[in-house]
């Protein structure tokens, strides 16, 4: 295929939604190219164990189960670049994907860049990722039972995850750098009421420990008013301090809302723009699980290619009138 060819379909981002894109559209004969980028995977690369993930009883690595989800798609005829996309113009079909200075034309495009979670910025933090170091309560909270853990963050991701992890720890302490929260209060006065949720506020992570063994054995606390600092033993550091979505290539074309989430129709994948859908946490803030993500993957690629198919046939219809 050339550059002047145009593709049925472009499936943009390589995590659990675009690679189930990827293999219900290779599967319904659409040649999808998937534009996964230069770190492919998603956020399951920063995983260790999935434990809840269908199909799997004795649990899989994240970038195992990633590797399993590309080759998958990969079997029925998807095509991969490994790499960036730097610009889409969508402002009529074909649309138009670039790679640099390299185009690529489709008649449709599914959006499944994913969202990241936002990191602490600490090199231990880096180092332990899977190792203690988590993202995710609902993934990883049940390898903590009766052990201690530090959840990260003030909103109210923070104050659900506390309480949830509050099931299966011994101690929960919520570190967070201020004394007012921006969780709701009765997410607040929930985690308050629970008796295993410890506070350290106006506190900061400044390291978090256990290198040297190669998992998590607790933090090294600052006070943001003191500059004084404190050792926290802990097995688990939860880090909730937000998502940011990957949609800065789109936020000029797709709706959206404020925190930058691609905004889809009620009960489908289908965005503003007549043949451009969004699947996966780039248009969910609220699930952001890969098995959520992968059915919303399956889903942008059926209403990819029913469009596909409707526009075909209105295509052939017009074609026939005109003889
Ligand atoms: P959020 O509301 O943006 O809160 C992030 C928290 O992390 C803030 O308390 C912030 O502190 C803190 N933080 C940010 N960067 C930090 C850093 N580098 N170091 C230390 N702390 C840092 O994010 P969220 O809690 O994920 O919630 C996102 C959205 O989802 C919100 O609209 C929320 O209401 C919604 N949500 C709702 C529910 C629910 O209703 N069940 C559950 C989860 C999320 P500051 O406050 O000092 O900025």
């Amino acid at each position: 295929m050339t550059n002047n060819d145009v593709r049925e379909l472009i499936v943009i981002g390589g995590g659990p939604a675009g690679y189930t894109a990827a293999l219900y559209a290779a599967r319904a004969n659409l040649s999808p190219l998937v534009i996964e980028g230069i770190r492919w995977g998603g956020q399951l690369m920063i995983t260790s164990d999935v434990e809840n993930y269908p199909g799997y009883p004795d649990g899989v690595l994240g970038p195992v189960m990633m590797q399993e989800f590309r080759a998958q798609a990969e079997r029925f005829g998807a095509e991969f670049l490994t790499d960036e996309v730097s610009r889409v113009d969508l402002s009529e079909r074909p649309f138009r994907v670039y790679v640099g200075d390299e185009e690529h034309r489709a008649w449709a495009v599914i959006v499944a860049t994913g969202a990241n979670a936002r990191q602490l910025g600490l090199d231990t933090e880096l180092a332990l990722q899977g190792k203690g170091v988590s993202y995710c309560a609902v993934c990883d909270a049940s390898f903590f039972r009766d052990r201690k853990v530090v959840v990260v963050g003030g909103g109210d991701s923070a104050m659900e995850e506390a309480n949830f992890l509050a099931k299966f720890a011994s101690k929960v302490t919520v570190v967070h750098r201020r004394e007012e929260f921006r969780a709701s209060p009765i997410m607040v006065d929930r985690a308050q009421q629970n008796e295993k949720i410890e506070w350290a506020l106006n506190a900061v992570v400044e390291r978090v420990l256990g290198e040297d063994v190669g998992k998590v054995t607790g933090v090294v606390l600052r006070d943001v008013h003191t500059g004084g600092t404190r050792e926290l033993e802990a097995d688990g550091v939860f880090v909730a301090v937000g998502h940011d979505p990957t949609t800065k290539l789109f936020v000029d074309w797709l709706d959206h809302d404020d925190a930058g989430y691609l905004i889809t129709l009620p009960g489908s994948t289908r965005t503003n723009i007549e043949g451009v859908f969004a699947a996966g946490d780039v248009q969910d803030h609220v699930y952001r699980q890969a098995v959520t993500a992968a059915g919303s993957g399956c889903m942008a690629a059926l209403d990819a290619e029913r469009f596909l198919a409707a526009e075909h046939h209105r295509e052939q219809s017009l074609a026939a009138q005109r003889q």
